[in-house]
């Protein structure tokens, strides 16, 4: 029954592993010298090719850091738009600086006036301040 069942796969299973492990210790052994002699034909390629990239990232610090700014933006998807959209990492964009006509004679006025230096109007978009506009 089921008790005797186990009893007897527990050996069985033993043998199994006793009798494989001798085969997979001679594959081991066979494969190290191969393994060894690969190591030892790429390590001095291995070897050029890192120093070649530390020049080359040297050489190319901004150019990189730009790059792996991309690709990391790139990776994150929407959370990347998300940072651009915030300006993170990059130089925060200037108020746009624009004259604003007059609304009522169009007289172009300085980017922070308030009120029309012609005809005193006040200008849109200007802060809401207290006061009467200059005589
Ligand atoms: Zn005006």
């Amino acid at each position: 029954m089921a008790g005797k069942l186990v009893k007897s796969a527990g050996p069985r299973a033993r043998r199994f592993v006793d009798e494989s492990r001798p085969k997979v210790e001679k594959a081991i052994q066979d494969a190290r010298p191969k393994v060894e002699k690969a190591v030892e034909v790429y390590r001095p390629k291995v070897e050029q090719a890192g120093r070649e990239a530390v020049k080359y990232a040297q050489e190319h610090e901004e150019e990189l850091k730009g790059l792996a700014l991309k690709s990391a933006r790139m990776r994150l998807g929407p959370l990347g738009m998300a940072i651009d959209a915030l300006g993170i990492g990059a130089q925060p964009a200037p108020p746009a600086a624009v004259p604003r006509p007059c609304p009522s004679c169009r007289t172009t006025n300085a980017v922070d006036a308030k009120f029309c230096s012609k005809c005193g109007a006040r200008l849109p978009g200007a802060s809401e301040a207290k006061g009467n506009p200059p005589a």
